[in-house]
This record gives structure tokens, C-alpha cells and sequence, in this order.
């Protein structure tokens, strides 16, 4: 059972979602605001969207975790009020923040790192993400990376919704299946994943 751990839910139709759910029963949803928020309440409401509706929209065949943040584009003026929103409404989930800072490294996720990057993340003790999409990472640069690093602290997602995406790269994983044991891709695909759950 795939789980997607980086998603933008809102950004993809009801016929993704339920085509998503034959391979990914488990998905996070990020927060993220795609144009620069003119009012606190518009992140306010988009949180309030993602931890309600969008929940019940996944909930036919998916169970959808929603992460709440504030991304370094997304910062309106009064963002205090965002912030208290997020302190009287405390979600197991942060994100997307856009900052690669945490004080508990057991449970936070370097996201969006490649071939350069991935080994300095591990090394700082941190959970590491990597993004199958155009612009991101290929196939080929995801073999490479475990290759060289293996499979353990390592998430594989889409970062589906808003721009151009691979909505099925944690459930189509064959190309990986081919080349390294099965178990270990597994932990790469949802394994590793339920840790944060
Ligand atoms: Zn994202």
C-alpha cells in the first residue's frame, strides 16, 4: 500500500484522486498557496479547506493527512494571525515551509533534494525527500541517488497538484523493482512513510 507523502491535493480533480487511489491508499497533503495571499484569512481558509473538504474529497478511497504551513511565498501581511490560527489549531503535519529548519530531526523531512544534496541532508541526521516530477528529479537520477545512499531516511514522492507532475510516481515503481530488492524498495515507496504516521 503506496503512500504518497508529498502531495497538493487541491490542485489535482476528483478523476486524479480516484485514479491515484489504485496504487496510493495513504497521501499528505501540503499546504501551499500558489499566488502570493493578499489577507491573512486567505491561508486561514486554505488550511481550513485542507483539514475539512479536502479530507472528505480523498476519503472514498484515500486517507488524506493534511499539513499545514506557511511557505516563504505564501507570507501575507498580518501573518501573526496566520500563526495563531496554526497555535489554536495544532496539526500533526507541518508544511510546506519552504525552510530547511526543525528542532526534532527524527521527524523532519528535507524535501526536494537531488544528487548534490541528499548526502550532506543525511549526514545532518535528517528524513530525506525525493520529488519524481519534470524540473525535479528523473527516474534515472532516483536510481542513482539510492543507489549510492541506499534506501533508509529516504521518502519517494510526486509533489502532484500545481505544476507539471508524475501523479503516479510512488505507485509506479517497476523501473526500481527491476534493478534492487523489492523489500528495500518498499521502504522507499510507504514504508519509511509510516513512521510519520
Ligand atoms: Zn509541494
Amino acid at each position: 500500500m503506496d503512500f504518497g507523502t508529498h502531495i497538493h491535493s487541491e490542485g489535482e480533480g476528483i478523476k486524479e484522486l480516484r485514479a491515484m487511489e489504485n496504487g496510493i491508499k495513504r497521501v499528505v497533503s501540503y499546504a501551499f498557496y500558489p499566488i502570493s495571499p493578499s489577507a491573512p484569512e486567505t491561508m486561514i481558509d486554505m488550511f481550513r479547506k485542507l483539514t475539512t473538504f479536502e479530507v472528505s474529497r480523498a476519503e472514498k478511497g484515500i486517507t488524506l493527512y493534511p499539513a499545514i504551513g506557511v511557505h516563504p511565498r505564501c507570507i501575507p501581511l498580518g501573518y501573526h494571525k496566520v500563526f495563531s490560527f496554526m497555535e489554536e489549531n495544532p496539526s500533526k503535519a507541518f508544511g510546506e515551509i519552504g525552510l530547511e529548519t526543525a528542532s526534532d530531526q527524527e521527524v523532519a523531512v528535507v524535501d526536494h533534494t537531488n544528487e548534490r544534496t541528499a548526502g550532506k541532508i543525511l549526514k545532518a541526521g535528517y528524513w530525506t525527500g525525493l520529488t519524481l516530477q519534470p524540473g525535479k528529479l528523473s527516474r534515472e537520477e532516483v536510481e542513482k541517488i539510492v543507489e549510492k545512499y541506499g534506501f533508509e531516511r529516504f521518502l519517494l514522492n510526486s509533489d502532484t497538484g500545481f505544476s507539471d507532475d508524475e501523479l503516479f510516481a510512488v505507485s509506479k515503481i517497476e523501473y526500481l523493482l527491476q534493478k534492487f530488492d523489492a523489500r528495500e524498495v518498499e521502504k522507499l515507496a510507504f514504508r519509511n512513510a509510516e513512521k510519520f504516521q
